[in-house]
């Protein structure tokens, strides 16, 4: 079996918000799919490990938000690489509340779906979840981000849940460079010194060993001893 196969098909950037009772939490996903048109329902994979799954499995609700590819990487990263089982993701982001009672994220988003849960498939690590559409709105005209975009444009990775994951990839070994690729070990940020971080003060063409100790991870903060040289 060639793998690299799989490698091809197309996905989105999305986030998924599920909850109920006031608790509530949101995580990227990028398998989505509209599965039928009439009624207009939409096919979501989600991890079992992710706090989000059990969200939807106890609301039989969720949400799915559009990212378009302005959504800066911290942002990605906050619903992408840190559990709301240890913090409130959506403290600080500016939501507005849906037809089904879920707070609609509005930043970054160039559209919503808001579903009640219709079906669910068991495939082992994850489940797929089917919902019917019972609201939707486009939010803004800007380009909505495809995982092609997140990951060559961005330089963004998946995280171990994420049913894309490449285990054998990540493993592979790969000798450093002074221009190789450093990875972070806790979020998957991956920095690319052709690019640099010219957010966060670090032009373009600084080698890793070059950028000031004082520089943190862009996506989850942590400082450059957790960095690696990619596999
Ligand atoms: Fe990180």
């Amino acid at each position: 079996m060639n793998r690299a196969a799989l490698h091809k098909i197309g996905y989105g950037m999305y986030i998924v918000t599920s909850g109920q009772n006031g608790k509530f939490n949101g995580q990227i996903a990028n398998a989505v799919i509209q599965a039928t048109s009439r009624p207009a329902s939409v096919a979501i994979c989600i991890s079992k490990d992710n706090y989000t799954h059990e969200l939807i499995s106890a609301s039989r609700k969720f949400v799915i938000t559009i990212l378009t590819e302005a959504a800066p990487m911290t942002f990605i990263g906050l619903f992408g690489f840190k559990s709301g089982r240890d913090l409130d993701k959506l403290e600080d982001v500016k939501t507005k509340p849906g037809v089904t009672g879920l707070p609609i994220i509005v930043d970054h988003s160039a559209g919503f779906i808001e579903a009640e849960l219709a079906g669910q498939l068991d495939c082992g690590s994850h489940t797929i979840f089917l919902g019917n559409v019972v609201e939707a709105d486009v939010l803004s005209d800007a380009e909505p981000m495809t995982y092609l975009y997140y990951k060559n444009v961005k330089g963004g990775k998946a995280p171990k849940t994420a049913p894309t994951f490449d285990a054998d990839a990540a493993a592979k070994p790969k000798a450093p460079s002074p221009s190789a690729r450093y990875v972070c070990s806790v979020c998957g940020y991956v920095y690319d010194p052709a690019q640099g971080d010219p957010q966060n003060g670090v032009a373009p063409g600084t080698s890793f060993e070059d950028i000031p100790d004082s520089w943190t991870c862009p996506v989850c903060g942590v400082d450059k001893t957790k960095f690696e040289v990619e596999k």
